[in-house]
């Protein structure tokens, strides 16, 4: 436990031998300071492995999405179990012990609320890294974690790669929202599909349609992102314009994912699809305004329309079979990767935009 600190002077004795962790708060936008928070002295705790740096973090830490402060970010969290009381009213597919590795799933069922007294999905979930403020080791970006009751854990293989499993939970919303669409088979075998935008979601998308043997083709305006997809073995173009004259050749897409995240992707997503296509939109997840769209045209060529904000449980070990089997070698996607101890200052985690995914890591 050499990540513990004492606390500051002028406490009592006792609070001093109590061990600190070192955090980072975030107190407002852009406003993220190095904090220490007791460990807790009791209660099921994970050790930190990897976190993974998430678009959401960026809008929270800009102000883009107003959650509860001061807040702990880090919601896609790796690590070990440390301790383990009895009782500990964690939820797993199998028994859990001491020193298993696992990845959470950051919604955690709040106990209280219709879903979770009478039905069986939370309709309220607080999330780690979102929503829990307080003082308790509530967020990723530090080396040890609360694991609080009613926390779903899933086990992730000793040999996987941390470099893989960081995906797996913005996997598990891709497949959440291709559930959402399709089922459970996530992506019908062979069906080819555009994905807008090639954010860490749209790396997932283009990943889950490969594995299901149809061809991903990437929209990415950015060059460098652009690159990535083509060196991961995806279809690329530049530009809307030229998504259009490849949909022209095609009778249009079948599945369209937006994963750009503006209200103009949305609307070329429409004009992208095939007779009967289905868009996904899992990009616009902060609200960036408004645009026309014309009804007619959905209802005229059997277009499917289909959002998706919740992550379902059922998708966590699915994505983590996915992102360590998938052909597509991920850990050339990992283009950040920052040493907590080594973070000074935790606005760097923000101020830089990764052009693959970012991860922070403890040892
Ligand atoms: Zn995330
Ligand atoms: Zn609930």
């Amino acid at each position: 436990m050499s990540s513990f600190t004492s606390t500051s002077d002028g406490v009592r004795a006792a609070e001093r031998l109590r061990p600190t962790v070192r955090v980072f708060e975030l107190h407002g936008p852009g406003a993220i300071r190095v904090g220490h928070r007791p460990l807790p002295p009791r209660g099921a705790l994970l050790r930190v492995e990897t976190t993974g740096v998430c678009g959401t973090d960026h809008h929270i830490w800009a102000g883009k999405i107003e959650i509860p402060l001061p807040q702990l970010l880090g919601h896609e969290v790796i690590g070990r179990i440390e301790r383990l009381p009895d009782g500990h009213a964690l939820v797993a597919p199998g028994p859990l012990a001491v020193g298993d590795r696992v990845l959470i799933a950051p919604g955690v069922p709040c106990g209280d609320c219709a879903g979770c007294t009478g039905g069986d999905r939370c309709l309220d979930r607080p999330c780690y890294g979102l929503t829990m403020s307080g003082n308790g080791l509530t967020g990723g970006f530090a080396p040890y974690m609360t694991l609080l009751p009613g926390t779903r854990l899933f086990p992730v293989p000793d040999g996987l790669a941390a470099e893989r499993v960081v995906f797996a939970e913005p996997m598990a919303c891709v497949l959440s929202a291709l559930r959402k669409g399709f089922g459970p088979r996530y992506v019908p075998a062979g069906l080819n599909g555009l994905v807008l935008g090639f954010g860490v979601i749209g790396l997932c998308a283009a990943v889950a349609i490969d594995a299901a043997g149809g061809t991903a083709t990437v929209v990415e305006h950015d060059r460098t992102r652009r690159e990535l997809a083509a060196a991961l073995g995806f279809e690329t173009v530049a530009s809307v314009e030229q998504a259009a004259e490849l949909a022209h050749e095609r009778d249009g897409f079948p599945l369209v994912v937006d994963a750009a995240g503006t209200p103009a992707a949305f609307k070329s997503g429409l004009s992208l699809l095939g007779w009967s296509g289905t868009l996904i939109e899992i990009g616009n997840f902060a609200d960036l305004g408004e645009i026309a769209v014309s009804p007619s045209d959905i209802c005229l060529r059997d277009l499917r329309v289909v959002g998706s904000g919740e992550t379902f449980y059922e998708d966590f070990a699915p994505a983590i079979a996915l992102v360590g089997s998938t052909a597509v070698d991920l850990t050339r996607a990992i283009t950040d990767v920052h040493r907590f101890d080594a973070l000074g200052d935790p606005a760097e985690l923000f101020t830089v935009r990764a052009a693959g995914k970012a991860m922070v890591t403890f040892s």
